[in-house]
């Protein structure tokens, strides 16, 4: 990080926060700003700065593809799968 990468035709940076605080001043890992095509992640070990990205890709993705159906237990539970799997087959992690 940070890094580009292109959904939909939109192009979104990532970048890595100190601390990221949602709308509702929660704490949160990671944070989409529509406005500006930012994502902010919080920093923090490795694995969950990558599951952080993860997570902010599948919103995207389902925002953008989606429809925006996915709701924020199924994103994390699928962020969470993505995530093992990658990291076993070692393309992350
Ligand atoms: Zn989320």
């Amino acid at each position: 990080m940070p890094f580009k990468l292109r959904i939909g035709g939109h192009a979104f940076e990532f970048v890595r926060a100190d601390k990221v605080v949602d709308d509702d001043g929660e704490v949160v890992d990671g944070l989409i700003h529509w406005d500006k095509s930012l994502v902010e992640i919080s920093k923090g070990s490795k694995s969950m700065e990558e599951q952080a990205i993860i997570h902010e890709i599948l919103h995207l993705v389902d925002y953008v593809y989606n429809a925006d159906k996915l709701n924020e237990d199924s994103t994390e539970r699928l962020a969470q799968g993505l995530y093992q799997v990658m990291c076993d087959k070692g393309w992350i992690g």
